[in-house]
C-alpha cells in the first residue's frame, strides 16, 4: 500500500485529494496536511473585505469532509522535508513518511521586498492591507469600517514581482462600486498603482482587447493609475513609487497620499519548501516537469501557485505569470493520473493544458477572459464584459465550496460550462 500525502489544502490540494482517492480507492493511503484545519475559498476574499460576505460564508472546516471520503487529515504546518528520506516533519516535531508527495502550498506572501507594505501580523510594516487570507480581508473590513466615517484617498494595485494582477483589478472596481453605493465615491479618490507595463498586462501580455477594455472602464470610473509602477517604500499615508519607461529608466518619482491602502505583493514558495535542495528555483517555486513532477525527485508532484513557471514576457519592472484557479484544477488532475499511472508501472503521461481562465468581479459587472494557450500566439484570446460575468463568479464560488464539501473530483461546472468554452482539462 502506498501512502500519498498532499500538502497544502486550498484551491489545488482538495481537489488533488479527492481526485487522487477517488482513482486510488482504498488500495492506497491518502493523507492531507494542512498548516490550518479550514479550507478558505481564496477568490472570494475581496468580498469579505467590503462586507458582502462573513468569514463562515467562504471558510470549511476540512476534517469532516476528508473523513467522509477516507481521507486522513493533520492539522499541522509541514516545517521541513526531508526529500532523500521521504519524510515530512510537522510542526510540534511529530514526523509522516510518504511514497509520494504532492506539494499545493499556494504562496509565502512576500510583503518584506517593500519596506512599510503589507499587514504587521504576516512580517509586514503595516501600512498596507493585502486580500490574499481571509484573516487579511477581514482586517482590511476592520479599517474599512472606520474610513467610511472619515473617507480619504484610496490606492490599490500590486508590487513590483507580483504575478496575481486579476484580483487587484477586481477589488479596485468592488470597492468603488461599494462606495458609489453609500454614496461616499465623491469623497475618495482612487489611485491604481500597478509594476504591469500597461493597464490589462495581467502578467499576461494582455488578453484580447484587455488594455483598451480596463482602461476604459477605469476612466468611466474616475480612477486614475500609474503603470511601470516600481514601489520602493510605503509610510503611514504616503507610498513611494518609481515609475519607469519602456526601456527600464526612471520617467517620474511619486509619492501618493493614501487613507487606506491594498497591495497584492510578489509571491514566493513557502519556507518549508523552498528550503528543499534542487527542489526549486531561487524563488522558492517548485521546478516541475511537463507532467507536474519535480525535476530533481521523481516522487514529488506539484500544482498551483506553488511551481515555477517562467514569465511571458520581460518587463521594464519585474512582473510574473498568474496562476488561475482552473488552470490549477487542470494541474491536478494530471498528477492525479500520473500516480496512478506510476504506481500501475506504467509512465506517467497526463499533462495540465494551463489554460487561463479568469472571472474577475467588478461589484455590479465583471470581466472574463480566457487565454488558451497561456503563452502567445493563443488559439483562444477574448476578454468580455458583462453583468453576467457577476453572477458567473457568485455561480463559481457557491460551486467550488459545494464541491469541497461532497468531494466530487469532477462535477458539472467542469464537464458542461468548460466544455462549452472549448476548454478541456487534462491532456493525455
Ligand atoms: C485575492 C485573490 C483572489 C483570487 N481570485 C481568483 C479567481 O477569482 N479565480 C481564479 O481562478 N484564481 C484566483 N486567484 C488565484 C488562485 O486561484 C488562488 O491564489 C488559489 O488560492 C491558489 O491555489 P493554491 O492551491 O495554489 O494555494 P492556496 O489556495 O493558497 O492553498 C495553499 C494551502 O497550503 C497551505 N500551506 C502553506 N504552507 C504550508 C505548510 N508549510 N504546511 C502545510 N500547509 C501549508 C495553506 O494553509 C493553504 O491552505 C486569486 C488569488 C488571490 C490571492
Amino acid at each position: 500500500m502506498a501512502h500519498i500525502v498532499i500538502m497544502g489544502a486550498g484551491i489545488g490540494g482538495m481537489p488533488a485529494a479527492y481526485e487522487i482517492k477517488e482513482l486510488l480507492g482504498d488500495a492506497h493511503r491518502v493523507t492531507v496536511v494542512n498548516s490550518t484545519d479550514y479550507f478558505q475559498f481564496v477568490p472570494s476574499n475581496p468580498w469579505l473585505a467590503v462586507g458582502w460576505r462573513q468569514r463562515d460564508d467562504i471558510t470549511v472546516e476540512i476534517a469532516p469532509y476528508l473523513t467522509k471520503k477516507g481521507i486522513d487529515f493533520i492539522a499541522k504546518a509541514v516545517t521541513q522535508i526531508d526529500a532523500e528520506a521521504n519524510r515530512l516533519t510537522l510542526d510540534g516535531g511529530d514526523t509522516l513518511d510518504y511514497d509520494y508527495l504532492v506539494i499545493t502550498t499556494g504562496p509565502k506572501l512576500s510583503f518584506a521586498e517593500v519596506p512599510g507594505a503589507g499587514p504587521l501580523n504576516s512580517g509586514g510594516g503595516g501600512f498596507t492591507h493585502s486580500v490574499c487570507s481571509v484573516e487579511h480581508a477581514m482586517e482590511f473590513f476592520a479599517d474599512y469600517e472606520h474610513f467610511l466615517k472619515n473617507p480619504g484617498p484610496i490606492v490599490i494595485g500590486a508590487m513590483p514581482g507580483a504575478s496575481c494582477f486579476g484580483p487587484a483589478y477586481e477589488f479596485a472596481f468592488i470597492l468603488d462600486t461599494d462606495l458609489r453605493k453609500r454614496k461616499l465615491r465623491h469623497k475618495v479618490p482612487m489611485t491604481y498603482v500597478t509594476s504591469e507595463p500597461y493597464i490589462g498586462h495581467l502578467g499576461l501580455g494582455g488578453v484580447g482587447d484587455s488594455k483598451s477594455m480596463m482602461e476604459s472602464e477605469m476612466r468611466s470610473r474616475d480612477m486614475k493609475w500609474i503603470t511601470n509602477a516600481k514601489t520602493t517604500r510605503v509610510e503611514e499615508g504616503k507610498m513611494f513609487v518609481t515609475q519607469l519607461d519602456d526601456l527600464g529608466n526612471v520617467y517620474k518619482d511619486h509619492e501618493v497620499p493614501f487613507k487606506l491602502s491594498m497591495m497584492l505583493p510578489a509571491f514566493k514558495g513557502v519556507d518549508a519548501v523552498a528550503a528543499v535542495p534542487n527542489l526549486c528555483n531561487p524563488r522558492g517555486f517548485v521546478l516541475i516537469d511537463e507532467y507536474q513532477r519535480s525535476k530533481a525527485y521523481k516522487n514529488i508532484f506539484s500544482a498551483g501557485v506553488c511551481v515555477a513557471i517562467p514569465p511571458v514576457e520581460v518587463t521594464p519592472v519585474a512582473t510574473g505569470t498568474p496562476k488561475t484557479g482552473y488552470m490549477i484544477e487542470s494541474m491536478v488532475g494530471a498528477i492525479a493520473h500520473n500516480i496512478v499511472d506510476e504506481l500501475n508501472g506504467r509512465t506517467p503521461s497526463a499533462k495540465g493544458t494551463w489554460n487561463a481562465i479568469c472571472l474577475a468581479d467588478m461589484g455590479d459587472t465583471g470581466a472574463a477572459f480566457v487565454a488558451l494557450p497561456q503563452i502567445p500566439p493563443r488559439n483562444v484570446n477574448w476578454f468580455k464584459k458583462g453583468k453576467w460575468v457577476h453572477y458567473a463568479k457568485i455561480a463559481f464560488e457557491k460551486y467550488f465550496i459545494r464541491k469541497i464539501k461532497t468531494g466530487n473530483s469532477e462535477p458539472v461546472y467542469e464537464k458542461y460550462v468548460l466544455k462549452f468554452l472549448g476548454i478541456h482539462r487534462v491532456n493525455k
